[in-house]
């Protein structure tokens, strides 16, 4: 096993990875911006570097200082999390390239994956499902018309190297068409460096819903099922659940075989997610993410497998220790994500000092947070704080255990979608299961009735409720 690791990411994730290494008796080594100087990953890592010399905005994604103080620091392995270097092919192999081991799937996988649009024709060659669009990269108007004209608008113009729901814009005709190609293309060259772009037909009311594959060094490949992540807000995940509230036995099976498939297909070896769409009891592959993943908490609160620790152990050369009949789901799990955002004008980033920072416990409840009282959010990061998860023995009682953590979370200072998230745990539509990807676009009354709810989640400990 490894002795000592470096945690190349910040926040929630890299305090969620330093704490997976301690319990594995690994020592942890984080790195740290400007800004992150008194931020919780810093303290809680066995040792810490500073980034200095970058600006905060890059120093995460600063390949040859982080393996320089990888080196320095004698780690043996080194933990990308999600976001910045973690689907950066040349980054797993320059850190191979050292002799230190990249905590995550060959560097052919995460290139192979990283384009979209490669991905795509391969699962295309597979027999996978994928959502009907165009077959080679669109370098012209001409081109992206042409496709529209067959499959029919909406369609949905994406960026092969797109991530993190950026790089994609939805045309409803050809005017649309035409502006949003060049915006795509021009996004995407400037933000990855590279203009290509596909044209996809738009499902207007789809489901996303993916299922967690691991593979290890050994030919050994188990799904855990799968998480919904239908509630979004452009294209971003804002609530999860697993296992997802729509599928039958039958479509879980299939659903879960075809992934595992995909990761025998391409020799994955490491921890995965492949996201599909569901749209009227088909669904289609989206994409694949070769990396621990936000949302992979509630798949643990679910079968009881820790995903950090086991994507430690694999690349660490260990075999899988369980097989997929040794994989039982157990209850319902849901995850907010908690972001520094005003829901009330279009979410806005709502940086500033944290004041007050309490997050909720009890049965059922789990925390994972990269921040704490007088920590100064910067504008220079992702937007959350937080994700708040909740596990019931079923999905109603894990969204009242939701509700309930919610309206005892607080966080003082910046402004937070905490009002938001407790408006869905209430919706009626929400609680019977009728979502779908564009919930919040059609439940535009949800930012009224949070507002009823902004003033009370600081309050719990209210005064004039104790009586002499
Ligand atoms: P997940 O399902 O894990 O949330 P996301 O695609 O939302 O997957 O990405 C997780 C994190 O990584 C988010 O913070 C997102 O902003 C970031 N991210 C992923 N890929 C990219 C990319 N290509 N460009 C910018 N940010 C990205
Ligand atoms: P990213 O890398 O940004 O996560 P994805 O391909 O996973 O990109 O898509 C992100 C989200 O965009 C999906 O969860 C879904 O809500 C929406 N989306 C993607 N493709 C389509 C499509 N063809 N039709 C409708 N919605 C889509
Ligand atoms: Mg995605």
């Amino acid at each position: 096993m490894f002795k000592r690791v470096l945690v190349a990411n910040r926040g929630e994730i890299a305090v969620r990875i330093i704490n997976a290494l301690r319990e594995m008796g690994i020592e942890s080594v984080a790195i740290y911006s400007d800004a992150d100087r008194y931020a919780v990953h810093t303290s809680s890592a066995d040792y810490a570097y500073a980034l200095n010399g970058n600006t905060s905005l890059e120093a995460y994604s600063n390949i040859e200082k982080i393996i320089r103080i990888a080196k320095a620091a004698g780690v043996d392995a080194i933990h990308p999390g999600y976001g910045f270097l973690s689907e950066r092919a040349k980054f797993a192999e320059a850190v191979e390239a050292e002799g230190i081991k990249f905590i995550g799937p060959k560097s052919e996988i995460i290139r192979l994956m990283g384009d979209k649009f490669e991905a795509r024709r391969f699962m295309l060659s597979l027999g996978v499902p994928v959502v009907r669009g165009s077959n080679s990269i669109i370098t012209n108007f001409e081109e992206a018309k042409e496709i529209a004209d067959i499959i029919g608008y909406p369609v949905l113009i994406k960026a092969a190297a797109g991530g993190g729901g950026m790089g994609m814009k939805i045309a409803y005709s050809e005017e649309e068409l035409k502006k949003g190609l060049e915006a795509v293309q021009k996004k995407a060259l400037a933000d990855y460096g590279d203009s290509s772009v596909f044209v996809e037909k738009y499902i207007e009311r789809p489901r996303h819903i993916e299922v967690q594959v691991i593979g290890d060094n050994y030919g050994n490949y188990v799904h855990l099922g799968e998480r919904e992540c239908s509630i979004q807000r452009r294209h971003q995940k804002v609530i999860e659940e697993a296992p997802s509230s729509i599928l039958t036995d039958e479509l879980r099976k299939k659903m879960g075989d075809l992934a595992v498939g995909i990761a025998k297909a391409v020799g994955y070896n490491s921890v995965g997610t492949i996201e599909f769409i569901y749209d009227n009891g088909e669904f289609y592959f989206l994409e694949m993410n070769t990396r621990i993943q936000v949302e992979h908490t509630i798949t643990e609160m679910i079968t009881g497998i820790d995903i950090v620790k086991t994507q430690i152990e694999i690349a660490a050369g260990l075999p899988l220790r369980f097989k997929q009949e040794d994989i039982k789901l157990n209850g319902h799990a849901i995850e907010c994500r908690i972001c520094a955002e005003d829901p009330f004008s279009s979410f806005m980033p709502s940086p500033g000092k944290i004041i007050e920072f309490r997050p909720p416990g009890g049965f059922g409840i789990r925390n994972e947070s990269g921040v704490t009282a007088g920590y100064e959010i910067s504008t220079y990061y992702d937007s959350m704080l937080a994700k708040l998860i909740a596990w019931g023995n079923d999905r109603a009682e894990a969204i009242a255990r939701m509700r309930r953590a919610l309206q005892q979370y607080v966080i003082e200072g910046p402004k937070t979608t905490i009002p938001l998230l407790w408006a869905i745990m209430d919706n009626e539509d929400f609680k019977s299961k009728n979502i779908s990807t564009k919930f919040l676009e059609e439940h535009k009354e949800l930012f009224e009735e949070a507002k009823k709810f902004a003033d009370q989640t600081t309050t719990l400990v209210n005064l004039s409720k104790i009586k002499e």
